[in-house]
């Protein structure tokens, strides 16, 4: 008979649950023995593993005691039936599997239990206020995975979403992750608490963006008619370079306070002569258009408020020339489809303006999931990857040994441990076909030379390299 075995989870009650029926199936294999006699008697457990069993290198076992397999000499206490004092701890692998043995003076019995090694993790899904709580089926299957056998049981408790109060944009770069982290342990909605570091919470969020300050100098032609003309109160369209975009849409309060200019550094008109003359130009002179790139946004045109009396004039004719206006801008800098930060993963509802596609979905979900498992993994750097620092201690300890497409962010600007397999990077942009999902990004894109533009996307699975580390994962800590 086969039990399965949850290695990764301690020996306590609140585990005994979904599915594990007895605290003898979670943590180290206890094993229950009766003699003829109840004697004091010393005996050798020996467990044979399988030929098809993730096997743990040297390195790894030395790093981590949880890739050991620990059997300890046992001894029945001069009681004739009962449980051992010294359990079988199985390393953190999932889908191993062990038929047990018990060698007393030279006699051999054989258990009449196999067991087969699985992890569990709990989750709660959340998700902020107005925001879509999308299907996580297809993230259970992609770790769980008995083909593979990942046997990581996401198990999700309680069953529905929760709600949290929107954060509109969640911005790395000035640690609003760690404001995030907050909200969603709030004891109010957070219910994974018994379940202690096994839990973890998802969370479905508006976007994840950063911003950058930068000056643009935008220009625009002035045609007015001769003063002998009437005159109109008038106004200039201004557009900022393709690609560039305003912070603005991206939280109501950073709306209400223009925060997307911060400060008008010059005006000027220039005539048809060549004459150029100074024009004052207050913020207040600045309003953003409503035209934008993307569903949601993603705004780039201003107008400037100004009457042509502020502008030189041409004593007789039309008043030519144009206007360039240099401002200090807060833009829309770069975007992130999901991170994993202590015990939450947050993943967007929505990048650059537009809802996440499923397939991007897909691949973020399991990327970020890959993270909390200790992907990619970095452990024992070697020769063959001089390249890999900086390391996580955490993870140079934990996790298993680094593999040859193991790259972190001194490469290419993505965070964390990743893998390039199928990608590569010429020192300034990422090329090829990523062919895993712990690839920095969705996909690679590039502009051919006729205009076209090539994405290949990142698929939503491990890749053979990065399979054995998910399944060799230890998920006790
Ligand atoms: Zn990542
Ligand atoms: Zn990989």
């Amino acid at each position: 008979m086969t039990e399965e075995q949850w290695v990764n989870l301690p020996s306590e009650q609140v585990h005994v649950t979904d599915g594990i029926t007895t605290l003898a199936r979670v943590g180290p294999v206890r094993i229950r023995y009766r003699m003829r006699g109840a004697t004091l008697s010393a005996f050798r457990i020996r467990t044979v593993p399988d030929p098809g069993d993730a096997a743990y290198t040297a390195n790894e076992r030395t790093r981590n005691r949880n890739y050991r397999l620990i059997v300890s000499t046992a001894q029945n206490g001069g009681v004739a039936e009962g449980r051992l004092l010294k359990t079988v701890k199985l390393p953190a692998a999932g889908g191993n599997v062990y038929a047990l043995r018990a060698l007393y003076r030279g006699h051999e019995v054989r258990s009449s239990i196999t067991v087969e090694s699985r992890r569990r993790l709990y989750y709660q899904v959340m998700h902020m206020a107005g925001m879509t709580a999308h299907s996580t089926a297809n993230l259970e299957q992609a770790v769980w995975d008995p083909a593979k056998k990942f046997y990581v049981q996401l198990l999700r408790k309680p069953a529905g979403a929760s709600e949290i109060p929107i954060h509109q944009s969640i911005q790395i770069d000035i640690d609003d992750h760690l404001v995030i982290e907050m909200a969603l342990n709030d004891p109010a909605v957070f219910q994974l608490g018994p379940y202690g570091r096994f839990g973890f919470v998802l969370c479905f969020a508006r976007y994840i963006v950063s911003s950058r300050d930068q000056t643009l100098t935008v220009s625009c032609p002035v045609s007015q008619p001769g003063r002998l003309f009437q005159r109109v109160p008038n106004g200039y369209e201004l557009t900022l370079p393709a690609g560039t975009h305003l912070w603005y849409g991206m939280d109501d309060i950073d709306d209400a306070a223009n925060s997307w200019l911060i400060s008008v550094v010059g005006c000027a008109f220039t005539d048809a002569d060549g004459t150029v003359s100074a024009i004052t130009v207050n913020r207040d002179d600045l309003v953003v258009l409503p035209d934008h790139d993307f569903a949601h946004g993603g705004r780039r045109r201003i107008f400037l408020v100004l009457d042509d009396t502020r502008l030189p004039r041409a004593f007789f004719g039309a008043t030519r020339g144009s206007l360039q206006l240099s401002l200090d801008l807060r833009l829309v800098d770069s975007w992130t489809n999901g991170y994993q930060w202590r015990n939450t993963v947050v993943i967007a509802n929505r990048v650059v303006w537009e809802d996440m596609s499923a397939a991007v979905r897909e691949y973020t979900l399991v990327h970020e999931i890959g993270h909390r498992l200790g992907m990619a993994a970095s452990g024992t750097p070697s020769a063959s990857m001089p390249a890999i620092a900086p390391q996580a201690p955490w993870a140079a300890a934990h996790t298993p040994d680094v593999h040859a497409q193991y790259y972190d962010q001194s490469w290419g600007g993505h965070a964390g441990g990743h893998c390039q397999n199928g990608a590569n990077w010429d020192g300034t942009n990422w090329g090829g076909a990523p062919s895993c999902v712990m690839f920095g990004a969705d996909g690679v894109g590039w502009v051919n030379a006729d205009g076209s533009v090539t994405i290949n996307q990142a698929p939503p699975q491990f890749c053979p390299l990065c399979e054995p580390q998910v399944r060799k994962a230890d998920l006790s800590h």
